[in-house]
């Protein structure tokens, strides 16, 4: 592994000056199981990644830690960790969504130093962008290996130029209960909405969120869900264990008599963005969710565009989700 200079700021205006200085050639680090025992290691890098001199160590920053809820919703730092986010009753019962994400990440070693930050800002796991002999886009290159080489995990909707999938499971639920993040930077703080937080290869080929170089995610704020508000999350994978989603699915919303009032579909695994499934949404709007979620569930196929290898992620991600939201219903 190539050497850096690590940096303990105590606060984040200190991250944000390291942050400043280096630009590109500094990352923030926080549990450290991406960056350094993948990306780093594995020297993925390219002209448009270089490998960073310096990391800036969040874990120092006492203000990035811990849970806090009251009757607007719950606030969580960037640098909290998976486990103590399953572990919090208080999320449990209020976004028992966000716990089962959290708990069906990876394995009980990785989520007790893994943390929500570094879980939403992971890198992606195409195989070619981690192989290090594939130069392709998303490390500043100029090619897709992906579209004439294995592409049974790739995008399904989405995917242009590259076709990688979002693979954090905390954000496809974030973004189902629609929630928000807090970004510090030179110019102060800023709230964005999670439907605004990612971004896919045809705004910015190089980067999976609005955050710039000099910036960090300082903490996630969910709202208090409407009263009635039903919640349910499922992910389908390879293994039991210490696997990414094939497809996995989030709801959100608010019933009355079994009618759909208002609420989130959000699909992982699918597109190079938490996927936001507004035709399937649309299709529930005002009806008895439980003779119309069949038909909602197929409007999928309306927005999927397979690869060469993968249009059995079209038929999961449907029965997925109708799944899903009759699991929520129950
Ligand atoms: C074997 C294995 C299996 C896995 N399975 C899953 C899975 O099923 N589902 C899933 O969702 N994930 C999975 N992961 C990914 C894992 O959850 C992430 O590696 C972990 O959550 C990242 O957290 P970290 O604190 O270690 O991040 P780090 O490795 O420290 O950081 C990851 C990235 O985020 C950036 N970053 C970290 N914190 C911030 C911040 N506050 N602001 C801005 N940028 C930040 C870093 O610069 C880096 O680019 C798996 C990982 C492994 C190794
Ligand atoms: S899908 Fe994206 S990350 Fe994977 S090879 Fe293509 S450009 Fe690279």
């Amino acid at each position: 592994m190539k050497s850096f200079e690590l940096y303990e700021p105590k606060t984040v205006r200190e991250a944000v000056g390291v942050l400043v200085k280096f630009g590109n050639k500094a990352r923030p680090l926080a549990g450290g199981s991406d960056l350094v025992a993948g990306v780093m290691k594995d020297w993925v890098q390219g002209k448009g990644m270089p490998l960073p001199d310096a990391l800036v160590d969040l874990t120092t920053i006492p203000q990035l830690k811990g849970i806090k809820a009251d009757a607007r919703g719950a606030t969580i730092g960037a640098n909290t960790t998976l486990t103590e986010i399953v572990e919090s009753k208080e999320l449990k019962d209020r976004f028992p969504l966000l716990t089962e994400a959290a708990q069906s990440v990876a394995s009980p070693l990785i989520r007790n130093f893994g943390t929500l930050g570094g879980n939403i800002n992971q890198r992606p796991r195409c195989w070619f962008f981690r192989g290090k002999d594939f130069n392709c886009y998303k490390k500043g290159g100029d090619f897709c290996y992906s579209v004439s080489g294995d592409n049974r995990y790739h995008a399904i909707i989405g995917g242009e130029l590259c076709y990688i999938v979002h693979p954090s499971d905390t954000a496809t639920a974030l973004l189902a209960l629609n929630a928000q993040a807090k970004i510090a930077g030179p110019a102060g703080e800023r709230m964005v909405p999670f439907d605004n937080y990612f971004v896919g290869p045809r705004q910015d080929i190089l980067n999976e969120s609005v955050l710039k170089p000099e910036e960090l995610l300082v903490e996630v704020f969910i709202p208090a869900p409407a009263p009635g508000t039903k919640q349910a999350w499922s992910k389908l994978k390879n293994r039991e264990v210490y696997d990414f989603a094939i497809v996995s699915v989030a709801a959100a919303f608010a019933v009355q008599n079994d009618t759909w009032v208002d609420g989130r579909i959000v699909l992982g695994g699918v597109a190079p963005v938490p996927y936001r499934a507004t035709a399937i949404e649309t299709q529930l709007k005002g009806k008895n969710i439980k003779t119309s979620v069949k038909q909602a569930a197929a409007a999928i196929r309306t927005v999927a565009r397979p690869m060469s290898m993968n249009a059995y992620k079209v038929d999961l991600a449907q029965t997925l989700t109708e799944r899903t939201i009759l699991a929520a219903l129950a």
